[in-house]
């Protein structure tokens, strides 16, 4: 059988970090293993899916440089789920219940005041013909549940080692809801079974779906994927991931200017044993990918370590590439020498903007020595500027006054960028030109 994986994205919000990682490690471990990938879209809440939600998840995988042979969904499959129902109906493993939200959270209260596990109660299993017709006259539909077997699940997780799941621990699962749509733990279950699925990687709040739908699978007739489950990820500190970055969306990275080769390579190596590096393209990451790398501790993200490989990203950008991109934000004017001296300093695309600015536009300089301006002013070499002035300019102010070191550098270039950090001067002088250079040092804003 073909290996075949898939990433079942529900279309009621965009790709944030943690999904996008699940993506990530999906689409890894497929090719690392020269599988099939799939995107499953799991629309079956009709009110809450929408549209353009399933197009940004498309073109943010995209992005990130994720592919896929098949697409699904689950919208279009509603028969299958209902032929599945009727199977484990047939084989006594689906059964009716009528009991509404409120009947059941009383019901639950009331076993855990009396020191018991809130465990479904099975009373939908005890039912006869007649009160399903009683039911039927009232105008009340069921909704299904699966019926698990009281024993312990055991599985040898991808990532988690062997696992075992005491299922007397856990309520039947509604499958199928009173209005004739799935549940996620069976249209899934079908689904897989359906697309041949052969491993499933997803988060580590799965376990409990997992355990559930390996007896589904077993109920159907048919032995259950591998499955891996995936540590959640932390904020920096251990703590749960902020508000922010809990819904910090792939959207919002990417108008921050990061780059999407800079959040792969830090998804690709959250939770493993692997230092984060910056690894420019996904093949890269696909040959370094193996998933006993992955630990079951909590991952940590930290936005520190993206913006630090978005700076790597940046640098490691050639200057066609870099080309396309600016002419995406307006700036196609810029050169192959101005990209080489700026893109080091560059934290993200768009700060170039700001060295264009500090070279082809206007600044306001920052004079804050005079004394040390006029005697530079005074100094300036009257030649040609290339690459050598800043450096023999600079000597000479040494050797003709007090100032030097640090003290003399960061005062020009304030005056001459306005900024206290930046490119190399020694780059910049030429390209800003001696005029403009002349008049920032008189404190024009020029
Ligand atoms: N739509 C489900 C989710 O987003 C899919 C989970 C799975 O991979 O089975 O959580």
């Amino acid at each position: 059988m073909k290996t075949r994986l898939r990433f079942a994205p529900s279309p009621t919000g965009n790709l944030h970090v943690g999904n996008a990682r699940t993506a990530l490690v999906n689409y890894l471990f497929c090719r690392s293993i020269s599988g099939e990938m799939m995107l499953r879209i799991d629309d079956t809440d009709e009110e809450r899916s929408k549209k353009e939600f399933e197009e940004n998840i498309k073109s943010d995988l995209n992005w990130m440089g994720i592919f896929w042979e098949m697409t699904d969904r689950q919208s279009t499959r509603i028969k299958n789920y209902n032929d599945a129902l009727n199977k484990l109906f047939e084989s006594g493993r689906a059964y009716r219940c009528y009991e509404t939200q409120e009947e059941l959270s009383l019901k639950r209260k009331a076993q855990l005041m009396s020191g018991k596990p809130p465990v479904y109660d099975r009373q939908g299993l005890s039912l006869e013909q007649k009160d399903h017709e009683k039911f039927a006259n009232e105008g009340k539909l069921p909704h299904w549940r699966f019926k698990l077997t009281d024993d312990e699940v055991v599985w040898d997780d991808l990532i988690r080692g062997k696992c075992t799941y005491d299922m007397r621990s856990l309520s039947d699962p509604v499958i199928m809801r009173e209005d004739g749509r799935p549940i996620y733990t069976l249209a899934s279950v079908v689904d897989d079974i359906d697309h041949e699925i052969t491993h499933i990687i997803r988060g580590e709040d799965h376990v409990t779906n997992s355990a559930a739908q390996i007896q589904l699978f077993k109920a159907l007739g048919i032995q259950p994927p591998s499955l891996g489950h995936l540590s959640l990820i932390a904020g920096s500190e251990g703590e749960g991931l902020s508000k922010r970055l809990g819904s910090l969306s792939l959207g919002q990275l990417k108008q921050e200017g990061l780059e999407s080769n800079a959040l792969t390579s830090l998804l690709a190596k959250l939770g493993t044993s692997d230092p984060i590096s910056f690894i420019e393209n996904i093949e890269g990451l696909i040959k370094d990918f193996d998933l006993k790398k992955f630990s079951r501790n909590t991952a940590k993200f930290d936005m520190k370590d993206l913006y630090l490989l978005n700076k790597k990203s940046i640098q490691s950008m050639s200057y066609q590439e870099a080309l396309k991109r600016l002419k995406l934000i307006d700036l196609d004017n810029i050169n192959e020498e101005f990209w080489n001296t700026v893109s080091g300093n560059l934290n993200n695309l768009k700060e170039i903007k700001l060295w264009w600015n500090v070279v082809f536009g206007e600044i306001k300089p920052i004079i804050d020595n005079r004394n040390l301006i006029d005697i530079a002013i005074k100094l300036f070499p009257n030649e040609t500027l290339d690459q050598t002035t800043w450096g023999s300019w600079c000597k000479i102010i040494s050797s003709e006054s007090d100032f030097k070191g640090k003290e003399l550098f960061i005062s020009l270039r304030k005056a001459l960028t306005s900024y206290d950090y930046g490119p190399e001067l020694s780059k910049l002088l030429p390209m800003i030109g001696k005029e403009k250079i002349l008049s920032r040092l008189s404190g024009n804003v020029s």
